[in-house]
């Protein structure tokens, strides 16, 4: 047995102070689920479902609790009044049949608003639409059932303005033209911060493994680079746009770059190495849930029903103060770029917690 598996559930969520857990089973459906509510403190917990085919039911425990987690930092940075949840599946997405989804909806329906769910990995636009047949707590909708449509826009623009105010932290200009930077993972939100990089004249090079979507990209002038060779050259920015823990002691050991600035969550392969390795090869990293937050604030803009374009892209581009902010942070507390984003978090959750 593992030394995870004689841990309590209790024990598992006593540090991070999780508010719940819920167990979701239709054995006739073939359906579990969990869905993890952190915080509700600043609001509703707002975070997408999705489906995985773990090789545990401890796995996706374990995924659910980091997730949710997560999910209160990204809104309590982006000063939304939202908290954070996120729910798991757990199989094989083959498996989703209408029935299925619309099951699911009903559990987080019972939850009343408290946890409110969008897309995320292996849930698509129309699992989102049956969902909410089943539920009001349902976000992320596309334009015609009444929602904003797909949140890649406004997070390629956040990893954009995030990445100009990093490299206005170290080069005192927020210019990136001339700036080789190199895009790890093109599909709709890489796809989109290609455009944003290219159109201020930026030299860019991608990276996927998928065809198509490098072809996508590949008359937008840029550089296409063999995935095996991915860290050979040197660049300004490396922007993690496809996995998580692509950041990791391996990686560190090629990367060369100044900034580190991408849309993947949980870049990070390690919270405790990695930190101080990035530290001592001076690279500036940005993280993921304070960079990436043009997705949460889209829905979230769906959840208070302010059905309005202009106003997501506006809070969004307040991403560009909001990484200045966490890099003095880090300055003043000598704290790691990431352990600066989550204290400011947690002050806030904290600060409104005694109202
Ligand atoms: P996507 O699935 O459309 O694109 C991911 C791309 O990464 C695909 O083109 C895929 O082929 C590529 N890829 C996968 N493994 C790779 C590898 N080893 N090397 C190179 N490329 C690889 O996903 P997306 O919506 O563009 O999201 C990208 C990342 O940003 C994900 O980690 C996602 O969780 C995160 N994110 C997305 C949003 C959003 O609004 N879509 C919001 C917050 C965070």
């Amino acid at each position: 047995m593992s030394k995870d598996q004689n841990i309590s559930v209790f024990d598992k969520i006593k540090n991070d102070k999780h508010e719940q857990l819920v167990f979701c089973n239709d054995e006739s459906l073939g359906l579990k689920a969990i869905i993890g509510i952190h915080s509700t403190v600043l609001g509703p917990a707002i975070g997408g479902t999705r489906m995985w085919n773990y090789s545990s039911d401890n796995e996706a425990l374990r995924d659910v609790i980091n997730l949710s987690k997560a999910m209160s930092y990204k809104s309590s940075l982006a000063g939304l009044n939202a908290g954070g949840g996120k729910a798991v599946i757990i199989g094989d997405p083959k498996i989703k049949s209408e029935p299925f989804i619309k099951r699911f909806a009903e559990f987080i329906n019972d939850l009343n608003g408290k946890y409110w769910t969008a897309q995320d990995v292996n849930m698509s636009t129309s699992d989102i639409v049956w969902m909410k047949e089943r539920s009001d707590y349902v976000v992320g909708l596309p334009k015609e059932h009444g929602g904003l449509g797909d949140s890649s826009s406004p997070t390629a623009y956040g990893v954009y303005v995030g990445i100009k105010s990093a490299t206005k932290h170290i080069t005192g200009n927020d210019s990136l033209k001339n700036k080789k930077v190199l895009v790890q993972g093109v599909g709709n939100v890489g796809r989109k911060l290609v455009s944003h990089l290219i159109n201020e004249g930026a030299d860019v090079s991608v990276v996927d493994i998928n065809k198509e979507n490098i072809e996508n990209v590949s008359g937008d002038n840029v550089t296409i680079v063999n995935e095996h060779e991915i860290y050979d050259k040197t660049y300004d920015i490396i922007s993690p746009c496809a996995l998580g823990g692509t950041i990791n002691v391996d990686s560190l050991k090629k990367i060369k770059c100044d900034i580190i600035a991408g849309a993947a969550n949980n870049q990070l392969g390690d919270d405790s190495l990695v930190p101080e390795i990035l530290k001592e090869k001076n690279i500036l990293y940005i993280p993921d849930f304070l960079i990436n937050a043009g997705g949460i604030i889209s829905v979230y803009h769906e959840q208070i029903n302010d059905i309005d374009e202009k106003k997501v892209m506006k809070m969004t581009e307040s991403i560009y103060d909001k990484v200045l902010d966490v890099l003095d942070h880090s300055i003043k507390h000598s704290f790691s770029t990431n352990a600066s984003a989550i204290q400011l978090a947690k002050d806030r959750i904290k600060e409104n917690s005694k109202k």
